[in-house]
């Protein structure tokens, strides 16, 4: 479904991914794990386009994204909740949902945005609230269900589970979870590594940029070095 090669991106001379290529199957959870500062989030950027690349390829599909705009590889199919969530905090609930659709009509956004209601209730019961007046974990959930409004044939996850309580992380973790049972296709930026190695099919572990390890995730979760280096034990 995805399929990136070799490529390398960065920030001016700073190279942050380096020749990094993987590739994400059509219903597979699919999670990149790595430290602080290995260039996960810049892996995520550099794909949905918002980052330039310097050298490489993005195809989704079959179909070339790697010089396509941003809005471009949206309507290819290609969502990305970034780090942090980026919502509209003034906006409701209701529109920042909309605004995922945006590039939709009317009708298919009115019937999605039931859809979402269903998998996430509370966005339902807080739908005229401000996006700013959520609790943490309220706001992970209104932007994954703002990505699912864009109807994606890949979702990318930045790190879900930041700066939210162990409670809300388990939370997160299994909408993920169901997302994957109902066919959804997702890449998965996480440095909780442990969360992410028990939901994923595969996993590749990013340190300085390059993709150091890559395999079935029960494999990597019994590496040695990975639990010497990420899972602490
Ligand atoms: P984190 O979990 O902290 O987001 P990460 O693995 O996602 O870590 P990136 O944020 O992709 O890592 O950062 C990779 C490298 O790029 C780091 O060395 C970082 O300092 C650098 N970097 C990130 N953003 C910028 C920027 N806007 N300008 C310059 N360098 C940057």
């Amino acid at each position: 479904m995805l399929r990136i090669e070799n490529l390398t991106g960065g920030y001016g001379r700073i190279i942050a991914v380096r020749d990094v290529s993987l590739t994400v199957g059509a219903g597979e959870l699919v999670a990149v794990i790595g430290r602080n500062g290995a260039g996960k989030s810049t892996l995520l950027k550099t794909i949905s386009g918002v980052q330039p690349s310097y050298g490489g390829s993005v195809r989704l599909g079959g179909q070339e994204l790697t010089r396509l705009d941003p809005a471009a590889r949206v309507r290819a199919g290609l969502a990305h909740v970034p780090e942090g969530r980026q919502l509209f905090g003034a906006l409701s609930v209701e529109d920042n949902l909309r605004l995922g659709a945006h590039h939709r009509s009317v009708a298919e956004a009115d019937a999605d945005i039931e859809q979402q209601f269903d998998m996430f209730p509370v966005l339902r019961e807080r739908r005229r609230s401000q996006a700013g007046a959520l609790s943490g974990g309220q706001q992970q959930m209104l932007a994954l269900g703002r990505a699912l409004m864009a109807a994606p044939r890949v979702l990318m996850l930045d790190e879900p589970s930041m700066g939210l309580a162990p409670q809300l992380v388990a939370q997160i973790l299994r909408i993920i979870r169901t997302l994957k049972e109902r066919g959804t296709t997702i890449l998965l930026v996480e440095q909780n590594a442990r969360a992410a190695l028990a939901i994923a099919d595969r996993a590749y572990v990013l340190e300085t940029g390059r993709v150091a390890l890559e395999g079935p995730a029960s494999d990597v979760l019994q590496n040695p070095r990975i639990k010497d280096l990420y899972l602490g034990y």
